[in-house]
Formats: C-alpha cells, sequence, structure tokens
C-alpha cells in the first residue's frame, strides 16, 4: 500500500497514521522525494481503505501488491515526465531522441556529434567518459576531464549530457557537468549505487541489465525512487540469451510490458539492443511502434574510428535518415 500525505502534514496526524498502520499489522517506510511525501507500507492483513483514506493528512492511498510500488502503474496512473529545462521534456506525451558516441573521445568529436544534433533538432547528447568495459586493456573513457569538456560543448550548443556513472564516488564530482546520470546495465544492481542516485537531484536513465528480468528492472527503479529520486525513466538496452547471431538480444516485447507495468518513461537503446549498425534503424521504429517515449542511440562522424562499439555505430547520414523514419512513425502513431 501507498499513502501520500498532505504537503506541510502535522506530526500528530503523522502519528495517528503510523498507530493505525501498526493497528492493522503494517510497517510504513518513509519516503520524500523532490515532488510528495509517501509512507510505502507493507503487510499482508485485509482491511477497509478507508480505515486509512479517511485519516486527516492523507492525500491519496492505493494498494499496489507488487514488489515495486512507487514505480507502478497501480499506483499513478497517468504518465510521469522528466523536465530537463529549456524546453527539454522526456516522456509524458514527450518523445525524446538522444544520441551520440559510444565514449567520449575528443573535442573535435564532441563538437562534431553536437553539431549534427542541434542540425536534426535532438536536445540531449549521450556518451560516455568512465567506460565499463570486457577488456581492461580496452578504452576505458576519457574520465572527468573528458567530461568537463563535454559538458561546455553542448552548453554552447544548447544541448543536454547523459552520461554514465560507474561508481558513487564519481557522483558528486560529476553533478555539475551531468543533466541525466545513466546506470548502465552492468550496473543495473549496484544497489548501493542505486540508493546513491536515489538522492541526487538530477534525473536517472536506468537500463536493464543484461540478464535482468523486467521485474528485477523495476525493482531497481524501486530502490532510487524510494531513496527520494522520482525524476528516472527506464531503458531497454537487450538481454543476453542463446542466439550468436547479433551482440544482445532486444526484448520489444519489455517495452510494451514495461509501459503497461509502470508510469515511468521508457525508453530503448537499439545500438546496444542488436549490436549491429546495419540494424538499428529497424530495432529504434519496432521499439517506437511499440509505445517507446524515446530512443537513445550510438552516432560518430566516422564510425569506424570510433574507440568503442564501432559495429553499431551510426555515421551522420544514417543517423539522419533514421531520425526522419522514426519521427515519421511516431506522428502516425499519435
Ligand atoms: C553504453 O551506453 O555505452 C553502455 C555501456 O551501455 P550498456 O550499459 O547498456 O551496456
Ligand atoms: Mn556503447
Amino acid at each position: 500500500m501507498i499513502i501520500q500525505l498532505k504537503p506541510g502534514i502535522t506530526t500528530t496526524d503523522k502519528e495517528t497514521i503510523l498507530a493505525r498502520l501498526s493497528a492493522i499489522g503494517y510497517k510504513a517506510t518513509e519516503v520524500h522525494t523532490q515532488k510528495a511525501f509517501y509512507m510505502v507500507c507493507i503487510g499482508k492483513n485485509e482491511f477497509d481503505l478507508r480505515l486509512i483514506g479517511s485519516l486527516p493528512g492523507v492525500e491519496d492511498v492505493h494498494r499496489v501488491s507488487e514488489s515495486y510500488k512507487l514505480v507502478s502503474r497501480k499506483w499513478k496512473v497517468g504518465e510521469s515526465g522528466i523536465d530537463l529545462g529549456d524546453g527539454v521534456r522526456i516522456g509524458n506525451g514527450a518523445f525524446s531522441l538522444m544520441a551520440g558516441p559510444c565514449s567520449i573521445e575528443s573535442e573535435e568529436q564532441v563538437r562534431s556529434v553536437a553539431k549534427h544534433l542541434a542540425g536534426n533538432n535532438i536536445r540531449i547528447m549521450r556518451g560516455g567518459v568512465f567506460k565499463p568495459r570486457s577488456s581492461p586493456y580496452a578504452f576505458r573513457g576519457m574520465g572527468l576531464e573528458g567530461l568537463k569538456m563535454f559538458s561546455s560543448v553542448c552548453r554552447e550548443h544548447g544541448i543536454k549530457i547523459v552520461t554514465e556513472v560507474m561508481q558513487v564516488s564519481q557522483i558528486s564530482e560529476m553533478l555539475d557537468y551531468v543533466d541525466v546520470f545513466q546506470v548502465g546495465a552492468r550496473n543495473s544492481q549496484n544497489f548501493n549505487l542505486l540508493d546513491e542516485l536515489g538522492r541526487v537531484d538530477k534525473p536517472i536513465l536506468l537500463k536493464r541489465g543484461m540478464s535482468g528480468t523486467v521485474d528485477e528492472l523495476l525493482q531497481s527503479a524501486e530502490y532510487i525512487f524510494s531513496a527520494g529520486n522520482e525524476r528516472l525513466m527506464l531503458c531497454e538496452r537487450g538481454i543476453r540469451s542463446y542466439e550468436t547471431a547479433y551482440r544482445n538480444t532486444f526484448d520489444v516485447n519489455a517495452i510494451a510490458v514495461l509501459k503497461e507495468k509502470s508510469h515511468l518513461p521508457v525508453i530503448a537503446d537499439p545500438s546496444h539492443g542488436i549490436g549491429l549498425r546495419e540494424h538499428v534503424p529497424a530495432i529504434a521504429l519496432a521499439a517506437t511502434a511499440a509505445g517507446a517515449d524515446g530512443v537513445i542511440y550510438e552516432v560518430h562522424e566516422k564510425p569506424e574510428e570510433a574507440l568503442s562499439d564501432a559495429q553499431q555505430t551510426l555515421n551522420f547520414s544514417e543517423s539522419a535518415q533514421m531520425i526522419e523514419k522514426v519521427r515519421r512513425l511516431k506522428e502516425i502513431l499519435t
């Protein structure tokens, strides 16, 4: 059960609610987010919801039986949207394209991609500076100095930044230079990181783990939300399967099911989802048709020279064609 409390509820009213919860055998966790104050209550006993709903200080109350609660659509019927400022919005009717290289490599590279995005009216650029690589000898990113450069170039172009944070100690140093923190597939169940990102006043793009179920992704999202950060979105980026013909198996089913189960925006990552440049546009279209609130993909001026994920990165002309098709499809769908 979730209870949303009225803003400025008095201590006496709060204590009355807690006493009633304890009387019906429910345990409450208080959750303060940027937007509201909730009590997430766990218990098994049957009771009349009005016993809680009628108490002073209660704004709203709902039964949610899933293991994830605040991110569930059973709690919030409408769509959640994220406002990044300067007219850049994600979800709740706003369809977003986010694109950029797998890794930030140089100022020249960032400038060329930023120009491509600005010319195609894309307001959010992706790019990793802390790169999780399977091999320790592969390019592992430009680090904080790269992020500072990335951020200053993007600000010049009015473009927002989404970039991966790999560990708790990086959060504070990255904070001033980031618009959206990305949690990568490998960290999807790093609960310490998720908890800490719940205390940050920046939106989060949470990727599904390589072998994570839909339910596990939603529970990871619940970590962030219940630690205080409601501004988050989910990202389907493909899962490991027995198939070896492509890098990952993009789970288009997950887009439709996540949209049904959660009020959070759902973003598709077809680049990692299939891992093959020639098929990225088809998967982006499939995800859009399945109801995604946006697409994040990899683009580079010279993909063949990219320091990571070259084989799944589009060049500017492929990117421009894909942007047009995805936008046309989105128009047909709405
Ligand atoms: C990335 O976005 O470049 C990345 C490493 O993604 P994932 O965590 O989905 O593998
Ligand atoms: Mn990548």
